[in-house]
């Protein structure tokens, strides 16, 4: 019945405060139990195949919402969208053709589109994966690696692999005021990801203190609940109205 909703999440730079961009993240809007996450249906849809048919139409939709907030609000580089992909959905080779087909149905831009895989995707079978990211690529879309340092971290993808983001996972972000090591995970996975060329995004920030602490870092962008948790789409235009004097007080004097 499709009783799914593709919700968003705001993806800020660090420095400027400009919304870049937005991650899909997938409900499920359940008629009796209510809104129940992804990590619930997700792991089953993906044991039974059907993530690929709801990942495409994921895809669809989270291309046409952000293609019309590209319009809605023009900016410079327009807004972008991120799109997590699983295991199953990433050996897919049908991915490639409906990447195509929707950016051209959407007239969204192939540098607008950002995949978001996890290393364990990689490792799974890494012949497979390298085609995939490479035809990914050719098309002209992004490609992050999702939860950077939870999972095999075999840096040798990092350049084996054109990827061009990693995302730090929450769990170092949210714990690196408090924990040492964690903070010294966050600040060696930032300059990892400078010295390599690569942009770095964290996730899970849920205050202040973090957030001037990725700033010091030199962190590129951040994703967290202190910007905004996700929201339905037509929340979006009203919550991005809001955002313009929160943001001239984030900004550093
Ligand atoms: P993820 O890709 O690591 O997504 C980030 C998760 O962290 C999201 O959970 C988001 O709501 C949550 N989050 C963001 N900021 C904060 C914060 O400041 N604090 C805390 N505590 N949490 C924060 P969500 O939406 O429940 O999604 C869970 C996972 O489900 C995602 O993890 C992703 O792996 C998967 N998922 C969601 N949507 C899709 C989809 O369309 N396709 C696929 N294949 N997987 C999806
Ligand atoms: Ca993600
Ligand atoms: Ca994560």
């Amino acid at each position: 019945q499709w009783e799914f909703e593709v919700h968003y999440q705001p993806k800020v730079k660090l420095g400027s405060e400009n919304i870049v961009g937005f991650e899909a993240l997938l409900r499920w809007r359940h008629p009796v139990r209510g809104l129940i996450s992804p990590l619930q249906f997700i792991p089953l849809a993906e044991e039974t195949g059907l993530i690929v048919p709801i990942g495409v139409r994921t895809l669809e939709e989270a291309c046409r919402t952000v293609r019309s907030w590209q319009l809605e609000f023009p900016m410079r580089p327009p807004v972008e969208i991120s799109v997590n992909l699983s295991a199953r959905q990433f050996q897919d080779r049908e991915l490639l053709e409906h990447v195509r087909r929707i950016l051209a149905e959407t007239g969204l831009q192939p540098e607008s589109l950002q995949f978001e895989v996890t290393e364990s995707v990689l490792v799974q079978d890494p012949a497979q994966a390298l085609e995939i990211v490479r035809e990914l690529r050719a098309i002209g879309v992004g490609l992050k690696i999702d939860d950077f340092g939870t999972g095999y971290s075999s840096l040798s993808y990092l350049h084996k692999l054109p990827f061009d983001t990693l995302k730090i996972d929450r769990s170092f972000v949210s714990t690196m005021v408090q924990d040492h090591a964690a903070f010294e995970i966050v600040r060696a996975i930032i300059l990892l990801a400078g010295s390599l060329g690569l942009h770095v995004v964290a996730e899970g920030v849920e205050d202040l203190e973090d957030w001037s602490l990725l700033r010091q870092l030199g962190c590129d962008f951040a994703q967290g609940y202190f910007i905004a948790r996700p929201m339905p789409g037509d929340a979006v235009t009203d919550w991005v109205r809001a955002w313009e004097p929160r943001r001239a007080q984030l900004v550093p004097a």
